[in-house]
């Protein structure tokens, strides 16, 4: 299970983590945030395969990805 999470307030819409993302399911959001830029946003975590691409390409290290442990 991957769970993704956008640190909305630093993120400023150059649009890298929605060109990259092999799911598409990156977009830009409708509302801006403080820094006064639309930020990304995920459509649809469930079909994040958790690849990291977006966070690696984020300039601004604004995607942070966090994993369960799978045991056993
Ligand atoms: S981890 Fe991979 S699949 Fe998930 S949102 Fe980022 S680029 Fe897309
Ligand atoms: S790559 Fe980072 S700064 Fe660029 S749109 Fe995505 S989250 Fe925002």
């Amino acid at each position: 299970m991957v769970r993704i999470y956008f640190h909305e307030e630093r993120c400023k819409g150059c649009g890298l983590c929605v060109k990259f993302c092999p799911k598409e399911i990156i977009v830009m959001a409708e509302h801006i945030n403080a820094m006064g830029f639309h930020p990304a946003t995920v459509t649809d975590p469930s079909s994040c395969k958790g690849c990291a691409v977006c966070a690696w390409m984020c300039p601004d290290v604004a995607i942070e990805l966090e994993r369960d442990e799978v045991h056993g």
